[in-house]
């Protein structure tokens, strides 16, 4: 089994108490991490296969984005100044309509791409347009070939271009396929619909509300679900207007309220579904530029802590939000946070840490073996460098990771033990090669969706 010794910098552990170890080690062998610690307890390089040396760096778990579509690094820059359904009607459902299979597989490079180098280690990627089975095995092909942990939330619809039974058919044969879990980088999820876009065209209703929760039950998989990610005085309210009662109620009424559920965006939503969300031991998926970006909101998440709350975090789709970079979300969101609250620090950064890393395992049930740099944890981790003018004299890294921004890219970057990034940039992939072939096809894309437009300022 190889071993791996990263060592010499600080150690941002995210175990249970966030130990901070300011010049330490992590002891990788095969996939796993073996020991933390510091310097004086550190084995030599002697014993050891592989030496990444952190000195001046800072030493943390991957981060994980709970909330990503990926497709959307394809349309990157082309939804500014649109509400969430505008948003929807003009530039997801005609984008989504001209998409080809090598949109897919090219926005999968990129968007691993894009993740890999600024410390993204895993993301959940919810599903909103059909993707056939034979589709998401090349996925996973491309995805595992660029090192990236993925957690594909295959959608499930009740009006499908495919017959119901065939449809259902395919979503069991990948849950099969692709086990939820830490086995393999790829697996494969759920993603529903049932805010008030998807139930006006079908695309959600209580057959399937049923079924997909009896999938929950049967696949033990995390079930992710768009919640009040829209306008409040328009789709949020004519929601609650025509159910009677708030999306996270209809979750619960419908048997999708549980530990496995992901509750995305969720800024909207009442006391009453804090404590039932809270109670059923769901997670909320913050996403807060993404709130910002479409004029949504800033979700409620000193409410979300206080009742208990499993809070993790989500950049979005890059479509609505233009960015995944989540060192970048934590500024995001501390600044917002303060903002709505009137509250320095309303939302500090080693909750905001917890969110990004721990919080995110735990959403997925694997808290204790992602998300933390800790004995038997999987070794996905990023040793940022902080002896740059960016951090100043770094005198307090964790924090200024976060508050200082500008997308740092780590130094190194490692997934199951294995080495993602090093100080040349992403170890399997050709970023040039990528680049090019996404400015092509998502110059295309674009061209089909009708969301080409002439350069302008808009001034
Ligand atoms: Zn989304």
């Amino acid at each position: 089994m190889s071993t791996t010794l990263v060592k010499g910098g600080g150690i941002l552990t995210m175990d249970a108490t966030a130990t901070l170890i300011p010049s330490g080690f992590v002891l990788v062998e095969g996939s796993r991490i073996a020991a933390v610690g510091p310097m004086s307890d550190a084995p030599s390089d002697a014993d050891v296969d592989h030496v990444v040396d952190a000195s001046g760096c800072w030493v943390t778990p991957g981060l994980i984005n709970m909330h990503q579509h990926h497709w959307y690094h394809l349309l990157k820059g082309v939804s500014e100044g649109l509400y969430l359904e505008d948003w929807v009607t003009q530039v997801l459902l005609p984008a989504g309509e001209a998409l080809r299979p090598e949109d897919y597989l090219a926005a999968m490079r990129l968007a691993a791409a894009d993740m890999l180098l600024t410390g993204t280690t895993s993301f959940f990627n919810h599903s909103v347009t059909e993707v056939e089975a034979s589709l998401v095995d090349q996925l996973a092909d491309v995805s595992r070939g660029t090192g990236i942990r993925q957690f594909f939330g295959k959608e499930l619809r009740a009006k499908t271009a495919r017959p119901s039974a065939e449809h259902r058919a395919q979503v069991e044969h990948l849950l099969a396929r692709y086990p939820h879990g830490l086995d393999d980088r790829f697996s494969v999820n759920l993603a529903i619909e049932s805010g008030e876009h998807w139930l006006q065209v079908g695309a959600m209703d209580a057959e399937l509300a049923g079924y997909a929760a009896e999938l929950v039950s049967r696949f033990e998989v995390p079930v992710s679900d768009h919640i009040t990610g829209g306008t409040l005085f328009r789709s949020v309210s004519d929601f609650r207007l025509r159910e009677g009662s708030g999306e996270v109620q209809w979750l619960a009424r419908h048997g999708l309220l549980t530990h496995r559920t992901l509750l995305a965006h969720a800024v909207w939503i009442d006391e009453s579904e804090i404590r039932a969300a809270s109670e059923s031991g769901a997670s909320v998926v913050t996403c807060p530029s993404s709130g910002a970006f479409t004029a949504g909101g800033t979700a409620p998440l000193r409410a979300f802590l206080a009742s208990g709350l499993n809070v993790a975090l989500g950049t979005d789709g890059p479509m609505v939000n233009d960015s995944v970079d989540m060192l970048g979300q934590m500024r995001e969101c501390f600044l917002l946070s303060s903002t709505k609250y009137l509250t320095p620090a309303a939302v500090s950064t080693g909750q905001l840490w917890s969110m990004g890393t721990r919080n995110g395992a735990r959403a997925l049930g694997l808290g204790g073996r992602l998300g933390e740099l800790t004995p038997g944890a999987v070794a996905d981790l990023a040793v940022f460098d902080m002896a740059v003018p960016r951090y100043g004299a770094a005198l307090n890294p964790p924090a200024s990771l976060i508050l200082s921004g500008g997308g740092p890219k780590p130094n190194w970057v490692l997934v199951d033990g294995d080495v993602v990034v090093d100080p040349g940039g992403l170890v399997s992939v050709d970023v040039g090669a990528v680049v090019a072939e996404s400015r092509e096809l998502g110059r295309d894309l674009a061209a089909r969706a009708g969301l080409l437009m002439p350069l302008s300022m808009g001034i």
